[in-house]
């Protein structure tokens, strides 16, 4: 079966409420080799004006097909309430990306994997490697690692840890 590594993202409170419902349906939905990233907080990619975004990944085994995966993904998005204001990068209770599907490379109008800006965004890289360091991007045969420190300055999100306040 395929690794999956998926990176969710939320940026309107609550945050971290919004990543752990979608994190316990996920396990409950891909129970196999389920394992979940800490926390991180970022600021909007690339200087837009957002509210700081919450970032975790999380990695299973599943023989759904990468597009069936996908409608899976987006399903649960709108179940956790996420509005389609036709903007790209809107503000999001829940985003959910495939950040990997096994050593799948492929480019169509709905899905690119693996995910079409892995290597620019430290708020994929970090959480990702915390779940598998030995990662590599088989698009470039770069391991994430790599990737990471080639970051310009430019594109950083002053990634930082984030404790889980409303936990309990
Ligand atoms: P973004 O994640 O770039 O902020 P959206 O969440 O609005 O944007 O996603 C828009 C579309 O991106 C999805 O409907 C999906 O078809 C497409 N897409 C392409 N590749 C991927 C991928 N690897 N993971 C998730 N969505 C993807
Ligand atoms: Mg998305």
């Amino acid at each position: 079966m395929p690794k999956v590594f998926v990176v969710l993202g939320s940026n309107i409170e609550p945050k971290s409420r919004y990543l752990d419902l979608a994190l316990a349906e996920l396990a409950q939905t891909y129970p196999v080799g389920f394992a979940a990233s800490s926390a991180y907080r970022s600021l909007p990619y690339q200087g837009l004006e957002q509210a700081a975004y919450l970032n975790r990944a999380c990695t299973f085994e599943t023989t759904q097909t990468a597009n069936v995966l996908l409608e899976s993904l987006l399903a649960l998005e709108l179940k956790l309430g996420r509005k389609r204001t036709g903007l790209h990068w809107d503000e999001r209770t829940l985003d959910l990306d495939i950040a990997l599907y096994g050593d799948l490379v492929l480019s169509s109008p709905d899905l690119t994997l693996p995910h079409y800006d892995l290597a620019n965004r430290d708020f994929f890289l970090v959480p990702l490697l915390e779940l598998d360091p030995r990662l590599v991007d088989p698009r470039s045969g770069q391991p994430l690692r790599l990737l990471l420190e080639a970051l310009p300055p430019s594109l950083k999100t002053q990634l930082e840890p984030w404790p889980d306040h409303d936990q309990g």
